[in-house]
């Protein structure tokens, strides 16, 4: 499925797909589902997982400052402390809702 729309709704992000479902989800679940290898941690060739420094969530982690697509098979958002690594898949973020 393919978003035909997403939008910033109260604390919620809102994703209209062209199936005609919507999907929401609360920004603080998407940032704590945060994708990225500092805040899911790493699995070296030693099959090692490596996790950053427990990331401490402020209340500006939870802010969405802003998003851009991702080679029409994600988006990534840009939070309010200013981590922006994280590229969560529409699949993704369908799977943690
Ligand atoms: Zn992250």
């Amino acid at each position: 499925m393919k978003p035909l729309d997403i939008q910033q709704i109260g604390n919620e992000l809102a994703i209209k797909w062209d199936s005609g479902e919507e999907t929401f989800v609360s920004l603080l679940k998407l940032r704590e589902e945060c994708p990225c290898a500092v805040c899911k941690g790493e699995v070296d060739v030693m099959g090692h997982l490596h996790i950053g420094p427990a990331s401490k969530l402020s209340a500006a982690s939870a802010t969405l400052r802003s998003f851009s697509y991702v080679g029409g098979y994600g988006i990534k958002p840009v939070w309010g402390d200013g981590h922006s690594s994280g590229i969560y898949s529409f699949d993704y973020i369908r799977r943690i809702v």
